[in-house]
């Protein structure tokens, strides 16, 4: 398959690995919102949450409790965002799952997307939506 992040786990396409086991790999992104900025990728290609098996995410999940303090700590960094985009809608550019770990500084200037509230009645109503699905 003709995938980028594949490609990258094969060694066929460079990329600066901070970590890797069995299952998942983990290397820096070459346009970092900061230093240290990692992509964790499972070795197994999924496209996005939807279709992502739950042991792959399981070990997802894993891998990044191990890597986020290292980063945090590699970093000096205040906090720690881990963000994943799925689908176009939602900013997924490379079509294999990748968990960003991105590290905070108080400084550093950037701002989380702000919400708004909802109207009267609105949150019961998408709760009981969610909730017809589960
Ligand atoms: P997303 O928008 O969630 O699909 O994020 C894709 C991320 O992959 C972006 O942050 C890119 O900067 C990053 N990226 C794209 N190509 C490479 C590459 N060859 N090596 C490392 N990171 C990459
Ligand atoms: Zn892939």
């Amino acid at each position: 398959m003709d995938c980028l992040f594949c490609n990258i786990i094969a060694k066929k396409f460079p990329a600066v690995f901070v970590y890797e086991d069995e299952t998942v790999a983990a290397f820096l992104d070459i346009n970092p919102v900061n230093p240290g900025h990692t992509l964790l990728v499972p070795k197994e290609h999924f496209k996005n949450i939807f279709d992502v098996s739950t042991d792959t995410l399981c070990d997802m999940t894993t891998a990044t409790k191990r890597i986020a303090p290292a980063i945090r700590a590699a970093l000096s960094a205040d906090g720690i965002n881990l963000i994943m985009n799925n689908e176009r809608a939602a900013g997924q550019l490379v079509p294999h799952i990748h968990l960003h770990i991105i590290p905070r500084h108080s400084t550093d200037g950037f701002h989380n997307w702000k919400g708004t509230p909802y109207k009267d009645g609105e949150i019961e109503y998408t709760a009981t939506h969610i909730r017809a699905r589960l």
